[in-house]
């Protein structure tokens, strides 16, 4: 198999504040990600997501273990050119899109074609406060995607979004991944987001908790549920109808492949 883009092998990090208090954030983390996977990144507050987020884009460097991320090992001692190019192959997009910077003159094309790209054209010469949470979003996703990454980490980009520009940019995300082949990693609470994913990886107090298809992670309803997390609707109903002794032989995730097995059961 090829060089994964990120490989994090016994990754930890801990904060360190100035009255000496520690956090460890992240204990012995380690997992791969392919170019061009889809993979969402699961688990409650506090459990480390962003600090992985911040790890990736060197916003901050491992405190023990190795991170390699597009073919650079992430440390403390990097040149500054290094930290440019580490940054320009993983964009980031944060959950308030309101401190948009300004694109400069010569990403100006780039840029109207990101915004071509997100559906945001037309929008162009709009004020930023006369946009909706789910347009400012699909601007700031533009943002990066005139920067042409290899890899794009949404970390809760759509947490302060209602369900319809979260739909957008879920279908936005969908596209770099599959139109683009760009890799992504995308932070989110929402399970019926982590279902379009390739890939889920949960991560509980710092350590990863789960690594598989979302079928393979969402078939465990209590042992997420045990770390605070709930499971998609479908899956979810599935699981209620288990305990009134009603089985099925598969375990759709989605709401259309409930659907079917139950119609499957009943019908005739
Ligand atoms: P998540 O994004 O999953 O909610 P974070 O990575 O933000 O989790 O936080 C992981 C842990 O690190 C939490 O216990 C949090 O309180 C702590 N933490 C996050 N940022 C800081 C910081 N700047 N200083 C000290 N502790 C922090
Ligand atoms: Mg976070």
């Amino acid at each position: 198999m090829a060089e994964p883009f990120i490989l994090a092998e016994n990754l930890s990090y801990t904060y360190k504040d100035e009255d000496g208090a520690v956090t460890a954030a992240l204990h012995g983390v380690s997992f791969s990600v392919q170019s061009g996977e889809y993979v969402a990144v699961l688990g409650h507050n506090g459990s480390g997501k962003s600090t992985l987020a911040k790890l990736l884009n060197v916003i901050l460097t491992p405190s023990s273990g190795s991170l390699t991320v597009a073919g650079h090992r992430i440390h403390s001692e990097m040149s500054e050119d290094e930290v440019f190019e580490v940054r320009r192959e993983v964009g980031m997009v944060f959950q308030n899109p309101d401190n948009l910077g300004i694109p400069r003159e010569e990403l100006r094309i780039r840029v109207d074609d990101a915004l071509k790209t997100v559906g945001m054209y037309e929008y162009r010469k709009n004020q930023p406060h006369r946009l909706s949470g789910g347009q400012k979003q699909r601007v700031a996703i533009a943002g990066v995607i005139a920067m042409m990454p290899k890899c794009i980490v949404f970390d809760e980009s759509t947490a302060m979004l209602d369900p319809s520009g979260r739909a957008d940019v879920m279908k936005t995300i969908r596209r770099l991944n599959t139109e683009f082949g760009m890799t992504v990693l995308h932070i989110t609470h929402y399970m019926a987001e982590a279902v379009m994913a390739d890939r889920i990886l949960v991560i509980n107090d710092g350590e990863i908790y789960r690594d598989g298809t979302p079928k393979e992670v969402f078939s465990d309803v209590e042992a997420l549920r045990r770390v605070g997390l709930d499971v998609p609707q479908g899956r979810e109903l599935m699981h209620g109808l288990s305990f009134d002794g009603i089985a099925f032989d598969d375990t759709p995730i989605d709401v259309d492949g409930c659907a079917k097995m139950i119609l499957e059961k009943y019908k005739g």
